[in-house]
């Protein structure tokens, strides 16, 4: 229930009705004896400097969670951002501090490597494909190169955009091995779809059919598509023998990655 007592934290977007956060925070808030709740705000974009000047002089606020189509927006309206959001250009995550500044993250690529962490993949060294150079494929490889990924090949149907991502990661990382070629997915620890194929029962492969037949067994294989739960991709690697991992996966071990920026909840919740 909330009281008069209640600190809040919100998730702002546009739409917002089919968001998880809200039930998500308050099941833990609740089961945790927590007096904080969450709320889900559907905000129209020209009113999105009002509402930053709101959250501010909000006292009882701890933080906002940003979902579509507002993490690249206010990416450059906050008081602070960290180096991952300031090179990826989109925060999903806002922290008030108790003197009014907003200062922003963006632990989607956090979220999906605590996720993995919990099946047992471990990202030092390792190779990996990541399909998708939008929002979420960006901030899973920024994470990948930050967890010293030996090898990192990004993959997109907009060549320009698989491109400029590599070119990004290559100067944030100069160290690193990053690239857009690959012939056979042969030798890969690890296979991410950040892309939205296989949504909503389409039956889409992010890949073609005639390269995911290189596919081995030894390769762990994720997607961030959270509705089928199984996409096409999970539901082919798991027949080849594949460990795999989820979109909901992901999107629950990230509460506590936002939770924890927010100061609302421990890192592994
Ligand atoms: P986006 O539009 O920013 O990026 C998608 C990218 O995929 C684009 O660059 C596009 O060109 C590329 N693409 C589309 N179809 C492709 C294909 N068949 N092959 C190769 N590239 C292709 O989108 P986004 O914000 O990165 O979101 C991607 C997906 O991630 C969405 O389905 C979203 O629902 C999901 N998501 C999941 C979580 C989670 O916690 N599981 C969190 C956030 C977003």
């Amino acid at each position: 229930m909330i009281r008069g007592s209640t600190e809040l934290v919100a998730i702002v977007g546009s739409p917002i009705a089919q968001v998880k956060s809200p039930e998500n925070f308050n099941a833990w808030f609740a089961g945790h004896g927590q007096d904080l709740a969450m709320i889900a705000i559907d905000m129209q974009e020209p009113a999105l400097d009002a509402f930053l000047a709101g959250l501010r002089g909000w006292q009882n606020l701890r933080g906002c969670v940003v979902t579509v189509p507002y993490k690249q927006v206010l990416a450059d309206r906050l008081d602070g951002i960290s180096g991952r959001a300031a090179a990826l250009r989109s925060v999903n995550v806002i922290r008030r501090e108790a003197d009014g500044r907003l200062l922003g993250d963006n632990v989607d690529g956090e979220g999906f490597l605590n996720a993995a962490r919990r099946h047992g993949f471990q990202v030092k060294d390792k190779s990996a494909l990541v399909i998708g150079a939008g929002g979420v494929g960006g901030a899973i490889a920024y994470s990948l190169c930050e967890a010293g990924v030996g090898r990192l090949v990004i993959a997109d149907v907009s060549a320009e955009r698989a491109g400029a991502l590599a070119e990004l990661l290559g100067n944030a990382f100069p160290a690193q091995r990053i690239g857009n070629e690959l012939d056979s997915l042969e030798g890969l620890d690890l296979l991410v779809n950040a892309t939205p194929a296989g949504m909503g029962g389409t039956g889409e492969l992010p890949l073609p059919a005639a390269l995911l037949d290189s596919l081995q067994p030894d390769t762990f294989v994720a997607d961030v598509v959270t509705s089928p739960e199984i996409t096409p991709l999970l539901a082919f690697a798991r027949a080849r023998g594949c460990a795999i991992q989820t979109g909901p996966q992901m999107a629950i071990a990230q509460l506590g990655n936002l939770g924890a920026f927010m100061g609302v909840t421990p890192l592994e919740a």
